[in-house]
């Protein structure tokens, strides 16, 4: 089942409807985040600048079939590739629950346009295309342009040093740069391109290829090769699965399996769950924490990012601690350079487009002074608050801005915020048909589903954007 063509749509910017004050700001980035940023900064009135590094819209939406020089991503002075996707990748949402409340994921006729419910990335990178054309923000991008430092000024503002792209040098540390000096910045590089490989014992004399998803593409360097692949996230699943049909074997390391499904997949010749390595060995063997041995050839890591500002100076307000980017009330704002820095993108394990637009919609408010923020004593007060529950669950640091357990609520939150409506019920409702069918059949939720009754739902809140 594909869903119909959109008919002709009407995207227009409503006028502001409340007095407002401008403010210069920064957007660093032009993915997702940057662009819905810039959309909900100008519609509230304020003057946007979007510095980007790359020549086109779209961050890790932008397929790059190269990789990089150390593929295991660790080398600070490697080549930089931003995209983490591969050739085959789909989506792991639906279009309905995935696209901009505002600007819903539709299907549009096009040669390069994919119809499927679960397109593949090309499809997403062509809808923030339209997304930036339909909204005018194209013009508010500077292509080509890296952000190189963002530093307080003792005004209070922010001195924003920028560097145009040559070839594919960003390494040239005498590059001509250019300082400018902007109200507010909010900064939205993206969370997928640092790599953050397991620690394995004994690696360091281990013959094998150690390679990040980061730089995985397509399944051929694995061909006739023994593989252990680190991790259990929604692409260590897909990976697994994808080279498995080309590999000798497959082998699951993560931390989360349960003994009971230890040994192999269900279903398949060659995968097989593991618990997490225990050691590796000059021999090329790699030791599991259950008592298995494999000699292989190539370890994955799918084992997530790092968040990364190497350009942001705050002077020790805002650091980065086992991944906690922190202190930060609602993941957005830290306290004491409210609402001058903000940071949209940072929560993981959500929908994360509808969730930028909510954060977008508070920080654009927020710098308006049309909405107010509590005191820099009482965020710090909520989010010391925070952490303590953390601590008190026993929930590393590294999963400050895992909001799987909460993501509605906390867009709700944002929602009343800004005066806006909560997430559509059926939005909710279709994202959890879809976790539980990528559960029970991994394979297969792309392409068959049983919550049409929900699409039908969405398309008819979606027709209030069509003529
Ligand atoms: P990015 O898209 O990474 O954009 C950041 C931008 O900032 C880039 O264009 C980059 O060039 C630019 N930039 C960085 N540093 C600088 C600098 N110093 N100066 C100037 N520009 C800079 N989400 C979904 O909704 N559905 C999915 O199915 C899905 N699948 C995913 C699969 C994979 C493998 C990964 C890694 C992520 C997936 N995601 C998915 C999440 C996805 O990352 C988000 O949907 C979203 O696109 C992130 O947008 P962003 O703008 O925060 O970051």
């Amino acid at each position: 089942i594909v869903p119909a063509p959109v008919p002709t749509v009407r995207f227009s910017n409503p006028p502001t409807m409340y007095p407002i004050a401008s403010k210069n700001v920064a957007v660093i980035g032009a993915g997702a985040a940057g662009l819905i940023a810039a959309h909900e900064l100008r519609q509230e009135g304020h003057k946007v600048v979007v510095f980007e590094r790359e020549n086109q819209v779209g961050g890790i939406w932008v397929y790059n079939p190269a990789t990089e020089s150390d593929s295991l991503g660790v080398d600070p002075t490697r080549n930089l590739i931003h995209s983490s996707l591969y050739a085959s990748l789909r989506t792991n949402l639906p279009r309905e629950v995935m696209g901009f409340r505002s600007y819903p994921f539709l299907y549009k006729r096009g040669s390069h346009r994919d119809p499927r419910r679960f397109p593949g990335h090309r499809e997403v990178w062509e809808y923030l295309k339209d997304f930036a054309v339909d909204f005018k923000l194209c013009g508010l991008v500077r292509f080509g342009t890296e952000v190189w430092h963002v530093g307080l000024m003792e005004n209070g503002k922010w001195k924003v040093t920028s560097r145009k792209r040559e070839g594919n040098a960003y390494n040239d540390r005498n590059q001509e740069k250019l300082d400018e000096v902007y109200d507010a910045v909010v900064v939205c590089n993206g969370h997928y391109t640092e790599p953050r490989p397991a620690e394995i014992p004994g690696v360091e004399g281990w013959p094998g290829k150690q390679i990040h998803s980061h730089n995985y593409r397509d399944p051929e360097p694995f061909r006739d090769q023994v593989v252990v692949l680190i991790g259990s996230a929604a692409s260590a699943d897909d990976i697994s699965r994808e080279i498995a049909k080309v590999s000798k074997e497959v082998h699951i390391a993560s931390r989360s399996v349960q003994n009971g499904i230890i040994g192999k997949l269900a279903g398949y010749d060659n995968i097989y769950h593991h618990s997490m390595i225990e050691s590796t060995q000059g021999d090329g063997s790699v030791a599991f924490q259950e008592g298995s041995v494999v000699y292989a050839d190539i370890i994955l890591h799918c084992t997530g990012y790092k968040y990364h500002f190497p350009f942001l100076e705050t002077d020790g307000i805002v650091t980065v601690d086992d991944n906690r980017v922190g202190p930060l009330y609602k993941h957005i704002f830290p306290p004491a350079l409210a609402p001058w820095l903000s940071f949209v993108g940072l929560p993981w394990k959500v929908v994360p487009f509808p969730l930028f637009e909510f954060q977008s919609k508070w920080i654009a408010g927020t710098l308006s002074g049309r909405l107010s923020l509590p005191s820099p004593k009482e965020m710090m007060a909520d989010i010391q608050a925070f952490y303590s529950s953390m601590e008190a669950s026993g929930t590393p640091k590294r999963y400050t801005h895992n909001i799987a357990g909460y993501q509605f609520e906390y867009d709700d939150w944002l929602a009343a915020q800004c005066g806006c409506l909560p997430t559509e019920e059926w939005r909710k409702q279709m994202y959890v048909e879809t976790s539980m069918r990528k559960r029970s059949q991994p394979e297969t939720y792309r392409d068959q589903w049983e919550d049409e009754h929900l699409v039908r739902q969405a398309e008819a809140d979606f027709s209030q954007y069509f003529s």
